[in-house]
């Protein structure tokens, strides 16, 4: 199979495609990626050399060029990840989040429908259905109507609305996965676990919205590759499919867990932190802050048979040691060596 994958540099996609060709070394992968400052190439080191991978720097905003990929490589298939992920840039920036998000993904179904690609896969994200109480009894289903309240969820909304459409309008071969919060290795430190592990083996503060209560539900990212690839493999074409590991956790407390796993993981504090826990400072909320995200995983598990294998413990851990032992990556992210190695 020949599959093009965009956004491929950044912290799902690479950690997808690693994923993927080590379950199916005879695949080929194509990946398309603009390289904004979320890619980082060193998440694909292992699989570049690879006769059967091949990476194009571009934007899927790009017609003409998104066209002339299609027409050389004739993909059988297409997984979009490529996006503007990152909600407070959103709010501050929107326009290209409308551009990238929504104008990018309409240039790939063209593309898909002109080339009579056999399947279109959107990644896309729980936080398009809004917000839920705290009640810890509601959940978001796959029928759950998409009220979106940030920038950043309004525009994936709006792009799996368009691959909706094209399902209805064109009898178009596509499926979308909404997912939640992923976690794991090569996540850009803007992200709330890297941001925490990193600003607290460096004494700095440990940031934390309103009062911490927003509650998340947390996915450790080989997971949910192995979920996209139960419905790249048997998923019915024209259904949506949430993937989610029913790992609520509040922001506060996942905060508190990094600390905890730090003392044990990290004991050589730097200078003038005694506890990791001192470093929380709450910070004023986000506008439009949403209170909890809870996925209902039932279709996938009971449909496809996927389940999490990670629990939120051992996900979290594995997360945390791979930091701690990528501390050179992560030198790299933040003073910004990484954008001139590529
Ligand atoms: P990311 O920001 O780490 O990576 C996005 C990638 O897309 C980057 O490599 C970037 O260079 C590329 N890109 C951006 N604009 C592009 C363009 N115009 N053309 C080509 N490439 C472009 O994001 P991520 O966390 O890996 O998320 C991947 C997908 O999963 C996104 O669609 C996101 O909405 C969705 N999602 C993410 C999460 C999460 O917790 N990270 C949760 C739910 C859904």
């Amino acid at each position: 199979m020949r599959l093009l994958i965009t956004g491929g540099v950044g912290f799902i996609g690479s950690n997808y495609i690693n994923w993927h060709l080590q379950q199916y070394p005879g695949d080929e992968i194509i990946c398309l990626d603009k390289l904004t400052y979320a890619a980082n190439m060193a998440a694909l080191a292992d699989v570049v050399k690879l006769n059967n991978f091949t990476f194009i720097q571009g934007d899927i905003c790009d017609e003409q060029f998104v066209e002339s990929c299609f027409a050389q490589y004739k993909f059988d298939a297409v997984i979009n990840f490529a996006a503007e992920s990152h909600v407070d840039t959103s709010i501050k920036s929107p326009s290209i989040f409308i551009k990238t998000n929504v104008e990018g993904t309409g240039v790939l179904l063209d593309a898909c429908v002109k080339f009579a690609v056999e399947r279109f896969h959107q990644i896309s994200t729980d936080e398009v259905y809004g917000s839920l109480p705290d009640d810890g009894k509601s959940y978001f289903y796959e029928t759950t109507p998409y009220q979106p309240h940030s920038p950043y969820s309004a525009s994936k909304a709006s792009s799996d609305m368009l691959v909706k459409a094209y399902i209805d309008t064109y009898h178009f071969p596509a499926n979308v996965t909404n997912t939640s919060n992923n976690y794991g290795p090569y996540q850009f430190p803007e992200k709330l676990i890297p941001l925490i592990i990193n600003n607290a083996l460096h004494g700095k503060k440990l940031p934390v919205y309103g009062d911490g209560l927003n509650i998340r539900d947390w996915l450790y990212v080989d997971d949910h590759a192995k979920g996209i690839d139960m419905v790249q493999e048997h998923g019915k074409l024209g259904e949506s499919y949430n993937i989610g590991g029913h790992n609520e956790r509040k922001n506060i407390d996942v905060v508190k867990a990094i600390c905890t796993l730090l003392e044990e993981l990290a004991p050589n504090k730097p200078n003038g932190v005694t506890r990791y826990e001192d470093l929380i400072t709450y910070v004023t909320d986000r506008p439009g802050h949403d209170l909890r995200y809870a996925i209902d995983a039932s279709k996938i598990q009971k449909d496809l048979g996927w389940v999490p294998e990670e629990s939120f413990e051992t996900g979290l851990r594995k997360t945390v040691e791979w930091y701690l032992n990528n501390l050179e990556w992560c030198r790299r992210v933040q003073d910004g060596s990484y954008q001139r190695e590529r």
